[in-house]
């Protein structure tokens, strides 16, 4: 099982996260032959801001003041969907938004911990997990095409700020 819930959640040096990710972007981009060309950069990065996920007009927002200008939506989109595409980023159905991937280069089926206080995601990934909704949806017949799994739920520091809160009460 692969998982970054101990840093999603916690205090943590938040710009090894952000270096890393980009890192890995320009790899494989390069590998794939494909351009990380600005604009589609400064959508990961703004992605990268945190483990909390963003939707599309926070992110067209961000990205015209941050460049003085007024971007539109389906450039935005666009660079969304080839980040998607690449596989460096994934989008959560249930918010309508997207979130970095931290492991792009590993092969994995993706379920999300949304901590539904603080608002922070972290990815896990499990072969058991892909093996039974694999196993499921042959059983049914059914051909999966991608799948995104999102557990809601408090994060441990969340956890313990209200356990903390319910005490002094
Ligand atoms: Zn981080
Ligand atoms: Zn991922
Ligand atoms: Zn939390």
């Amino acid at each position: 099982m692969i998982s970054n819930s101990t840093t999603a959640y916690q205090q943590h040096d938040h710009h090894r996260c952000l270096k890393a990710a980009l890192q890995q972007a320009r790899n494989r981009c390069s590998a794939r032959k494909v351009r990380l060309t600005p604009i589609r950069e400064s959508v990961l990065q703004l992605l990268w801001q945190s483990h909390r996920p963003l939707g599309a007009y926070k992110i067209i927002d961000q990205l015209s003041a941050s460049r003085g200008k007024r971007i539109l939506p389906p450039t935005v989109y666009r660079a969304l969907d080839f980040l998607l595409e690449v596989g460096l980023i994934h989008r959560l159905a249930t918010l309508n938004a997207y979130i970095g991937c931290p492991f792009p280069d590993s092969v994995h089926s993706d379920y999300f911990l949304l901590c539904r206080e603080c608002g922070s995601v972290a990815e896990c990934s499990a072969e058991s997990v892909n093996k039974a909704i694999v196993s499921t949806a042959q059983r049914a017949g059914f051909v999966v095409e991608s799948q995104t799994v999102e557990i809601l739920g408090l994060c441990t520091p969340c956890r313990e700020t209200a356990a903390q809160q319910q005490a002094d009460e």
